[in-house]
Parts: C-alpha cells; structure tokens; sequence
C-alpha cells in the first residue's frame, strides 16, 4: 500500500492501528462511531451552570449525539484575569456543570484532559469521553495512560502531525488495551493564503487525511470544522466537504450567543447553521 507505512509494520512499529480486520470506535448515544455517521456539538468552553444546562437541553432537541464542552481550556497564552469564574476554563466547577447537564439533557459529553495526573475516578465519573487536545497529541505519558482505561477517547491531530505520527500516537492508547478510539482532524499549520483577508484562519483545512488515513487504518475519523476553518462562515460548507469526503463524524462548536463565546467566539455558529449541517447527514 505504501513502503513508508509498511516498513513501519514490518518493524514492530504499527500493529494494531493498522490492523484492517479490527474494528475501531465505540458507541455515541444510539449510535456506532464508525458505522453511523455522528454529530458533536456544544460550546468551546463551560462558561456558567445555567449555560449549559440550558444550552444542553436546547442542542438535545434538535438531535444531536453528545455535547461538547470544555472545563479545562488549554489557551496559547496565560490568561491572568478571572471573569465570571472562567479562568482557561472553568476547571472543576465547570466538570460538575458538564455532568448535570449531561443527567438533565440525556447527552453522553466529550470533554478536554490535559494531563495523565486528571485520570482519578472523581474526573472520570463526570464525562463520557475524553478528548485529548492537539496540543497534547504527542504526550505520550498521557496517551500510555489513556491506553489503560475503559473509556472512549477522542484523540486530536497535533496540528503539525504527519499521517504515520497520527497512527503512532493512536498506536499508544491501543497497546495499552484501549481499542475504543477515535482520530479528530481540526486543521494543520500552513499559514492559509487568504489569513490576512481573515485574521481567524489559523489552521489550513485537513481534509484531504481523512481518505488517506482510512488506506491504513479502520480508526473512525471525526472532522472539527470549527477550529479547521476558524471562522462561523466556512464551518457549513467545510462540514459538508468533510461529510462528502468521508468523515465518520464531526464536531462543531455552537453556541447560544456566538459573537460573545468566551473563547473561540469568531469560530462559533448558532442553531441555525447547526441545522444546516444536520441536513447533510
Ligand atoms: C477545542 O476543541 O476547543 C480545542 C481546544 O481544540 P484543539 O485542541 O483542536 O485546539
Ligand atoms: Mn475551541
């Protein structure tokens, strides 16, 4: 299929991710990530209770598959200023909020860790499944540890990762006995062309690694317009081409107020857009 990606089998290297006759991925709400096409959706952050009880109960009536949000925000630069009990995050409380909303709404939650030293029960009994940032897509204490639990992760591609590193670091949580992975693609370094046209744009769209990975690998591969693009106006059609292309999933941010989204607000689309999106499953 390809002599890079078979010498790294033929080395020990890749076993498992690379195994065909496996079947990745695990069940979302009604649904079989990897079998049935899915749909997460929530705001980037936790930013109060009542927020995002509310917005929970909002996201679940129109039908999605599991809220995302997150209590531990990992911002490229310190935040020094507490507002309104976020501070990259709203760290414990927010968790407590992210399982009441998840009792109240019915939805399972995808949630943020960000390091090995978060993996206590107290954590792991207040969210369904973990997401790994891109950031920390290469910390391999974390990725060895993840390997050891039984919950289903969400494994983001660090936004420098080539296709085998992607496979390597899925190949961690696999040899630790964790089969119950995911792959999220949500853009690459690449310094887009039209950045000083859109400030926001930080990262180029991936979507060409979704048809790629899946040569290689059976691992369901979720597709997050939102930090992919960076901007409200390209998450529809950026859902769409991921969906068309492949994709076994996406992961949107939405948010009651988008223009006021605590972080990530240029990026955030409203219910309406989430419709739209939920028209091309
Ligand atoms: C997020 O999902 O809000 C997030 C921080 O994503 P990433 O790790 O891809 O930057
Ligand atoms: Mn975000």
């Amino acid at each position: 299929m390809s002599e890079f990606i078979d010498n790294l089998i033929k080395n020990n290297k890749l076993l498992l991710s690379t195994d065909k006759s496996k079947k990745y991925g695990f069940k979302i709400g009604k649904k079989f990530l990897g079998q049935d096409k899915v749909l997460i959706a929530g705001p980037c952050s936790i930013e109060s209770r009542e927020m995002i009880i509310n917005w929970s109960s909002e996201l679940s009536k129109i039908g999605i598959d599991a809220l995302r949000a997150g209590a531990y925000k990992p911002c490229t630069f310190p935040v020094r200023q507490e507002i309104n009990g976020w501070k990259e995050g709203m760290k414990e409380a927010g968790l407590k909020y992210l399982k009441e909303a998840s009792d109240n709404s019915g939805l399972q939650t995808v949630t943020e860790i960000m390091d090995a030293q978060m993996l206590s029960n107290e954590y792991l009994n207040k969210l369904d499944i973990i997401q790994v940032g891109t950031r920390n897509f290469q910390n391999y204490t974390l990725l060895d540890a993840l390997g050891k639990i039984d919950k289903p992760i969400i494994l983001k591609r660090g936004t420098w990762g080539t296709l085998d590193e992607i496979l390597g670091a899925c190949e961690r949580i696999l040899e630790g006995g964790n089969n119950k992975i995911s792959i999220c693609l949500r853009g690459v370094v690449g310094g887009p062309s039209y950045r000083h046209i859109f400030p926001s744009t930080r990262w180029m769209p991936d979507l060409m690694m979704i048809p790629a990975l899946k040569k290689f690998t059976n691992i369901p591969i979720i597709y997050d317009p939102s930090h992919a693009t960076g901007l409200r106006e390209f998450v529809v059609p950026v859902s769409k081409a991921a969906l068309a292309i492949g994709a076994d999933g996406l992961i949107v941010e939405v948010h009651p107020d988008p223009q006021n989204s605590v972080s990530d607000p240029d990026q955030a689309i409203g219910l309406s857009e989430l419709n739209e999106i939920k028209s091309f499953y």
